[in-house]
């Protein structure tokens, strides 16, 4: 498809990479160590390297090094989705990729007392809360877990097997029994955020899985009044001109934050029975996302939504006005190559 600047830019979805630097398992490798990544950030080019003989050169929105800021990465892949936000209009941001890659470090990181370190929840949160006016606006968020096709409140962690459901005329999706709890300013969020981690987390000891085996979704609910004039009252005609000179108007919009499962592949064989329905299940509904991202990248009039949970919770908040945008996470090593490579690829069909 042709690349003509911003139109384009709002109705398909935003790809970026970003590659997590060397950790110690990647060091203890020490001089065997073998990155099969090489970044070309001035042409936006990720080159990935099979072996001495093969290499692939790809193409995204964005590829961060393991240099780049937290700053940079929220200002690059979600400040412009947080702005459309602003605006009334819906939007997602998704960090995919292989456990142990930087997806909760991307979105999740907390950066209490290094605002430095910040991910793009906080970020979000914060960039919000100084745009928004007190008098006429208000910010309230839901937290959310879902694994094996059940929907758990992160913040509420009693309820269990939320419904979703969809408004027959609007469309609008919503989570009933999910708990909505109103912002007022940024240790409110890190309290809130630190509440949900620790649900988490007993939640899945309780049911003795990992987190990366189950994708957390941040719903940041945005309600913005103002009065605005009519002013162009002059255009429309006359006898239909029933409107009052001072309109209240509220728009509501709302952000989605995930931080998806991990995509490895489970190997299946020799898994006890929960793993394989892990597997099943997690690979369900990435599969599922992959073909709505796919259809939305190819403008297609239809979303396939309806397959999976994760794809249902996202209905309304991509495609159409919405904005999408979307962060591949990889591992710099070599022993990762297959693993890294189906995650560009999975990036690669989204643009
Ligand atoms: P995932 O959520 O994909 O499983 P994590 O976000 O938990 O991965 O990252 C794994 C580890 O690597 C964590 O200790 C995290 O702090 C670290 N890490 C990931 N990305 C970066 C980065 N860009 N800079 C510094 N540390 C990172
Ligand atoms: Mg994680």
């Amino acid at each position: 498809a042709p690349d003509n600047g911003g139109s384009s830019d709002s109705c398909r979805v935003r790809v970026s990479v970003r590659l997590r630097p060397k950790n110690s398992e990647d060091l203890a490798h020490g001089s065997d160590f073998d990155s099969c990544v090489e970044l070309q950030p001035e042409s936006k080019r990720l080159k990935l390297k099979k072996n001495n003989w093969s290499c692939e050169s790809y193409k995204f929105d964005e590829v961060f090094s393991e240099n780049a800021s937290q700053k940079r990465v929220y200002e690059v892949v979600a400040k412009p989705v947080v702005e459309s936000v602003l605006e009334g209009y819906n939007g997602t941001v998704m960090a995919y990729g292989q456990t142990g890659t930087g997806k909760t470090y991307t979105v999740g990181q907390l950066g209490k007392d290094d605002p430095s370190e910040r991910g793009i929840m906080v970020r979000a949160l914060e960039h919000i809360l100084s745009s928004m006016s007190f008098e006429t606006d208000r910010v309230a968020i839901s937290y959310l877990q879902l694994y094996l096709e059940s929907v758990q409140d992160l913040l509420a962690p009693e309820k269990t097997n939320i419904p979703i459901v969809e408004d027959a005329k609007t469309g609008d999706v919503s989570l009933p029994g999910a708990a909505v709890v109103e912002i007022k300013d940024l240790e409110h969020v890190f309290h809130l955020l630190q509440i949900g981690e620790a649900n988490r987390h007993a939640a899945n000891t309780k049911m003795n899985t990992e987190s990366s085996r189950s994708h957390a979704i941040l719903i940041i609910h945005l309600q913005r009044s103002s009065r605005i004039k009519e002013e162009n009252s002059s255009l429309s005609n006359d006898t239909h001109n029933i409107f009052p000179d001072d309109l209240p108007l509220v728009l509501k919009s709302k952000l989605l934050i995930v931080d998806l499962a991990g995509s490895e592949r489970i190997d299946k064989s020799g898994s006890e029975g929960h793993m394989i329905e892990e597997a099943k299940f997690i690979n369900l509904s990435l599969t599922s996302l992959g073909k709505c991202i796919n259809a939305l990248a190819e403008n297609s009039p239809h979303i396939p939504t309806r397959d999976s949970k994760l794809t249902r919770i996202l209905r309304d908040s991509f495609g159409g006005t919405a904005r999408t945008s979307l962060v591949v996470t990889i591992g710099p090593s070599s022993r990762h190559y297959s693993e890294t490579s189906s995650t560009i690829m999975f990036g690669q069909r989204a643009m």
